[in-house]
């Protein structure tokens, strides 16, 4: 282990890639080639170390963004781990936002499957610079050179390659570093790691025009080196590094690597380049946030002496010591055992230890600092997307924004002595996971649970299952509809009684629009000259917003509009809270009457794969469930379709979509967008 590292050294970063491809095969071999673990984990044995939850080692899937740190030479690296799996994108943004680089995982074979472009899109709205691996250079078929040409024709993206491999297939014996000239091989089963030599003389040519290549692509970003290099001039290795650097963390270019993890070959060189070309703390720009009174505008540079600002990212019940809130430092430092602020809520929490978490054991810390990722155990009221901030100079970053679940079902243990058992296990897991949502129905006595999508709860079902060992009974799936408004209106609500004694009197004026899908709810204050006393405003408000979580086209929330009070009158005596509530309610109850309210239902982004001899098969069915296909794309006997569907009409899928092609095909899904729904759809939502 090394020693002490500057804040310069430490490598926030996260495994990111289609799943399939080896992401936790790699993290796996980082792990081990980093001295922390001490026996590699196979994930098809399911002892991989990342996987820490039971049931993700038997699926094979890695659900949770744990974080993990690990020292190569004087960087400290810590690992946030990123979920490969489409159904839980919340995680993937979730981990974007706290980590500074990523590598990005192909398999040689497959290249830029599908889903890659998901992961891919979102690492680009966080502006997050990269590496790409390229994986299971072992297998038959592997193809770097056309997995470079789909990152940069689909993707769209700057590859640079700055290895070369050699040999492929069952033959891959290692790769050459382009920058340095050096050859590192691999022997027999790659665990000695790789023996540095000079680069083969029959491949000599091959590297010096690969060389050239990437000198011409690296000068082209830089200036100083331009003029270098049309001048002929020697480009040394340490420039070549300097310029790509700052090309790779300006997200300019995109630094590529081959390797197969599987067989331990290309991992040391992968982890020179995470040092070598990712950003650190100091590189990345300072957080912005509010300052929680005033909502003025602020910033904190990642330096130890400004004040504490932190972002909780993900809140874990660990069966031995509890909740741990996992959490990065952004400014200041947290000590253990002190009383820190959580600013979003406006309360002051008790941080307890602090844990540093590596593959196979905690460390407690008594500190942590800027750039630094931790797990707080104590903090009790601190939830995903909260900020910890110093009382004094607080400041509110930035919060994580999650979907809403679109799918539900009702839930009931198999044995009603499990009732106690179920609930605390649903609670547990809905602090977790801030997409999924409980909610008792007082009409019906059942238990709701709301998530992403079948597969999320079906995980969490069987986590229950496994972890708080309660069985329990799910019903049929339901959708999560939603209604908007679909044109402007200006409506009036009034509340007034006169009963004798002291009446009620509310009574206002509001503007309805309807915004952009994606909007959520905005409320404006545009009263002027007082015609309802300030003092009112937000009764009305908390009536609109009431009213709005049950709309009138079945009871589903309403979505997307722009409430503003703009007049209203009110009386000396009998106005209250409580009439101008009651008038907001009125008013928007009419507003949604008048505005053509719609119904909308989830879209699902569908990704199907599936041997061609089936296409016909799978469009077909595709088709009768009111999807639109965007694209097919072929690859030799693959295709993959690319669709929209509404949530409702692919209930079940898995299983239509297994006899359909004998098992053969795979889809993936994720929430797209909602969208408005057809007549016959309202009908049945509305249940007539
Ligand atoms: P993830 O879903 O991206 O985390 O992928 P995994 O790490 O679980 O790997 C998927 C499968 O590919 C597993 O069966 C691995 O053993 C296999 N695999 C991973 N890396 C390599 C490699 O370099 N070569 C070969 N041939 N197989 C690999």
């Amino acid at each position: 282990m090394s020693a002490a590292n500057g804040l310069s050294d430490i490598r926030n970063i996260g495994f990111i890639a289609h799943i399939d491809a080896g992401k936790t095969t790699v993290t796996e071999r980082v792990l081990y080639f980093t001295g922390k673990t001490h026996k590699i984990g196979e994930v098809h044995e399911g002892t991989a170390v990342m996987d820490s939850m039971s049931l993700e080692q038997e699926r094979g899937i890695t659900i949770s963004a744990a974080a993990t740190t690990c020292e190569w030479k004087n960087f400290r690296i810590n690992i946030i781990d990123t979920p490969g799996h489409v159904d839980f994108t919340a995680e993937v943004e979730r981990s974007l936002r706290v980590l500074d680089g990523g590598i990005v995982v192909f398999d040689a074979v497959a290249g830029v499957q599908p889903q890659s472009e998901t992961v891919w899109r979102q690492a680009n709205r966080y502006h997050v610079p990269r590496l790409c691996f390229i994986n299971k250079m072992d297998r038959i078929g592997a193809d770097p050179q056309r997995t470079i040409d789909m990152i940069t024709n689909r993707l769209k993206a700057n590859p640079i390659a700055i290895q070369m491999p050699m040999g492929e297939e069952s033959n891959f014996r290692g790769v050459i570093d382009l920058i340095e000239g050096k050859a590192f091989f691999y022997s027999g089963d790659g665990m000695d790691g790789p023996i540095e030599g000079p680069v083969p003389d029959e491949l000599l040519d091959q590297f010096q025009e690969s060389r050239r290549v990437m000198v011409e692509k690296i000068a082209e970003t830089n200036d100083g080196l331009i003029s270098k290099y049309l001048a002929e001039e020697e480009i040394t290795p340490n420039e070549l590094k300097k310029a790509l650097r700052e090309a790779t963390t300006k997200d300019i270019l995109i630094p590529v690597l081959f390797g197969t993890a599987l067989k331990n070959k290309g991992i040391q060189p992968l982890l020179d380049a995470i040092g070598e070309y990712l950003p650190s703390p100091p590189d990345i720009a300072a957080v912005i946030g509010v300052d929680p009174k005033t909502k003025e505008e602020l910033i904190r540079h990642p330096r130890p002496e400004e004040p504490l600002s932190a972002l909780a990212f993900k809140v874990v019940t660990d069966p031995f010591v509890g909740r741990l809130v996992y959490f990065r430092v952004y400014s200041g430092t947290i000590k253990s055992g002190t009383t820190v602020y959580n600013s979003t809520k406006g309360k002051r929490e008790r941080m307890g230890r602090i844990l540093r978490m590596h593959a196979d054991h905690r460390e407690e810390i008594p500190e942590i600092g800027v750039g630094e990722i931790g797990a707080a155990l104590g903090l009790k009221n601190t939830f995903t997307g909260d900020t910890i901030a110093d009382e004094k100079n607080s400041i509110v970053l930035e919060t994580i924004i999650f979907p809403e679940p679109v799918v539900s079902v009702a839930i009931e243990p198999k044995t009603r002595v499990d009732q106690d058992k179920l609930t605390d296990a649903l609670l547990k897991l809905a602090d977790e996971d801030p997409t999924f949502k409980v909610n008792y129905n007082q009409e019906t006595g059942q238990t709701i649970i709301a998530g992403m999508g079948e597969l999320h709860l079906e995980v969490l079902v069987e986590r229950i299952r496994r972890e708080f060992n309660v069985e329990a009974n799910v019903g049929r799936p339901n959708v999560a509809y939603r209604e908007t408004i679909t044109k402007p209106c200006r409506v009036e609500g009034r509340f007034v009684r006169q009963s004798g004694g002291r009446g009620q009197y509310g009574h206002v004026w509001i503007e309805v629009e309807p915004l952009e899908r994606g909007s959520g709810f905005q409320f404006v204050n545009r009263i002027v000259g007082g015609s309802v006393p300030k003092e009112y405003i937000p009764a009305i408000q908390r009536g609109i917003e009431e009213a709005i979580t049950t709309g009138i086209l079945g009871g589903y929330r309403v979505i997307d509009l722009k409430v503003s009070v703009v007049d209203g009158t009110y009386h000396q005596v009998d106005s209250s809270e409580m009439a101008f509530k009651a008038a907001g309610s009125i008013a928007v109850k009419e507003a949604l009457r008048r505005g053509g309210s719609v119904l909308l239902e989830p879209i699902m982004d569908l990704e199907v794969v599936t041997p061609g001899d089936f296409l016909g098969d799978v469009l077909g069915n595709l088709n009768s469930k009111r999807a639109q296909i965007r694209h097919i794309e072929g690859e030799g006997p693959i295709q993959s379709v690319s669709a929209l569907a509404p949530l409702v009409e692919i209930f079940g899928y898995a299983n239509n979509l297994r006899s359909l092609t004998q098992g053969r095909a795979s889809f993936t899904m994720e929430f797209k967008e909602y969208t408005e729904a057809p007549k016959s759809v309202i009908a049945q939502a509305a249940g007539v």
